[in-house]
């Protein structure tokens, strides 16, 4: 099963992303997790990508586009992926369909989950102060001013996306704002019908 979650910061993708995981036994691609992957190990694309990331801007399309070309091609995505943060602009979901075609792959479903934008602010601090109770390292862009910055790049680039998928007719949009559990049940209608 090949995936698709959209949906602003601070939406759920992460968390649901994790039960389909369990459920289905392929991988998470989460192009945020890999990106801070490289910030951490240094790497070249990580040292490019870090002072944007902070900000709350967006990365390159070249650079993510190779990230995810690399990623799907390895042997633990074959039966299938759940592609989380990517696409987040149209000339992303552009390359993303055509490496899709490439490989002969199809997608079983794009998801998006609507939330209301102000109720995300406080997701994301929660989640920080969450980060913080157990001990670990909030994200340099978890504050106010860099997540400002991340709901416009969402508002101008990624919103878009959603609106490619839908003009398509292959767009499914599940409530947000509902509790995880329910939230996780309705994922999966959508992924049934
Ligand atoms: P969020 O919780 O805001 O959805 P992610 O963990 O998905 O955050 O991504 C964190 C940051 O990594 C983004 O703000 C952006 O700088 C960068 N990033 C992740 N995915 C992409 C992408 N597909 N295109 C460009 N930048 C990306």
């Amino acid at each position: 099963m090949r995936l698709i979650l959209l949906g602003p910061p601070g939406a759920g993708k992460g968390t649901q992303a994790a039960r389909l995981v369990e459920k289905h036994g392929i991988p998470q691609l989460s192009t945020g997790d890999m990106l801070r992957a490289a910030v951490k190990a240094g790497t070249p694309v990580g040292l490019q990508a870090k002072s944007v990331m902070d900000a709350g801007g967006l990365v390159s399309d070249e650079i993510v586009v190779g990230i995810i070309a690399d990623r799907i091609s390895e042997a633990d995505a074959k039966a299938g992926f759940i592609l989380d943060g990517f696409p987040r602009t149209v000339a992303q979901a552009e390359a993303l369909d055509a490496m899709l075609a490439e490989r002969g792959m199809m997608l079983r479903a794009i998801v998006e989950l609507k939330v209301d934008e102000s109720a995300l602010l406080s997701r994301i601090e929660n989640r920080a102060r969450e980060t913080v109770a157990a001990g670990g390292t909030v994200r340099a862009d978890d504050n106010p001013a860099a997540f400002e910055k991340r709901l416009v790049a969402y508002r101008e680039q990624t919103a878009p996306v959603s609106d490619y998928y839908a003009g398509r007719g292959v767009l499914k949009t599940i409530d947000g704002m509902a509790p995880v559990d329910a939230v996780s049940e309705a994922l999966d209608a959508a992924l049934a019908r």
